[in-house]
């Protein structure tokens, strides 16, 4: 059956399209058929040019003030409104909170199907394949639909984002009635705990993670959890990478233990914890546990700062281990970068 893919995304604060949204685009652009753009937000125009020569044969989209904030029935109606003037019988989306929110529900009105956490899309021409884990993350599926339309909301860090030139398109407006229903969910705005705004960063090159042995007893038989937090975020704002934690390590604020003032549970890796995604990461004074580790399967390149030349990480869960004092390496690190 020929395809008709639907490219949808929807713009950022100031008009642009984000990453994770440039690459559902590169994601889209790799599988045969009729290729569509269909694009949601205050004003799309820019964000369609700036995708102008993604070789889509129609640019589409839902345009306008309600549309510029993530609200569940405006979204809906806005995406329904564009997958069915698009006729789309595969929709590629970014996962993005708001899309992950909304699509699954606009699946449903049109009688298809959402597979949510997608990271890989293979097409042997007739046939549309899909990779998702499972189990927190320790096996990975690859699941085929008969049913359309099927909406499809790819994970970040999973492809490179695609890259080409601004052209000028013809934007067709879908026209979305708004109903006094549609806008009874008024956004104020958005708030989010201090840490995740301080420190996660999904779109950071570089994963930190910090492990309970900051907080131990140093060679000294003195602890140094000051000299710890001052370490870590120093390093955070010279590097701009993204703070993890082992679970010792945010479990010691729940039990009263003096720990790093900038650290929650959001924060933690692992299997109970979160799976990010970065193309580098550093682990320091974490011992390197298979339950941390598994949340390190998306990145790419692993090392790790440990005194312990048995760790868990030299046991061929990273691809270089510095058998050292993490309070040293992180001290002459921070001296390195500040001199840049
Ligand atoms: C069901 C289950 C689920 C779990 N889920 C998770 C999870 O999601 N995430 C998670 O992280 N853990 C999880 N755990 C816990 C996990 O098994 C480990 O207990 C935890 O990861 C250990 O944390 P850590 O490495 O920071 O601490 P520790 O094991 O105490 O290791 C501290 C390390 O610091 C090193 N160190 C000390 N001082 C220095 C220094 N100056 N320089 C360099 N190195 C130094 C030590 O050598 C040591 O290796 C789970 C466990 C279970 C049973």
């Amino acid at each position: 059956m020929a395809e008709t893919i639907l490219f949808l995304g929807h713009t950022e604060a100031a008009g642009e399209l984000s990453r994770i949204t440039l690459e559902a685009l590169g994601a889209a652009k790799s599988l045969a058929g009729e290729r569509v753009v269909g694009l949601v937000g205050r004003e799309t125009l820019h964000a369609a040019e700036s995708i102008g020569s993604c070789g889509a044969s129609r640019f589409l989209a839902v345009t306008g003030e309600p549309f510029s904030v993530s609200r569940y029935a405006t979204d809906c109606a806005a995406a329904e409104a564009i997958c069915r003037a698009a006729g789309a019988t595969i929709v590629i989306a970014p996962h993005t909170s708001r899309w992950a929110r909304s699509l699954p529900g606009v699946a449903q009105r049109l009688g298809g199907r959402a597979d949510t956490h997608i990271t890989g899309i293979t097409s042997n021409g007739s046939s549309l394949q899909v990779a998702r884990w499972f189990y927190r993350q320790r096996m990975e599926a690859l699941l085929g639909r008969a049913q359309r339309p099927w909406i499809l909301l790819l994970e970040s860090g999973c492809r490179a984002a695609w890259q080409g030139d601004t052209a000028p398109v013809t934007l067709e407006n879908i026209e979305v009635e708004i109903t006094p229903a549609l806008v009874r969910t008024t956004v104020t705005g958005k708030q989010a705990p201090r840490s995740e705004l301080q420190t996660i960063r999904p779109d950071a090159a570089l994963l930190f993670v910090a492990g309970a042995g900051w907080t131990k007893k140093q060679k000294d038989g003195a602890m140094h959890v000051g000299q710890a937090a001052e370490l870590i975020s120093r390093f955070l704002e010279v590097s701009q990478a993204s703070l993890g934690s082992s679970k010792s390590l945010v479990d010691l604020s729940g039990e009263g233990h003096a720990v790093l003032p900038f650290l929650s549970h959001l924060n933690q890796v692992g299997q109970t914890g979160s799976t990010p995604r970065h193309p580098k990461g550093l682990a320091t004074c974490c011992h390197g546990e298979e339950p941390h580790v598994v949340g390190w399967r998306f990145i790419q390149e692993r090392r790790a700062v440990n005194l312990d030349p048995n760790c868990g990480w030299a046991r061929g869960k990273a691809d270089v281990l510095y058998v050292a004092d993490a309070f040293e390496v992180m001290a002459r690190v921070n001296a390195l970068l500040e001199e840049r």
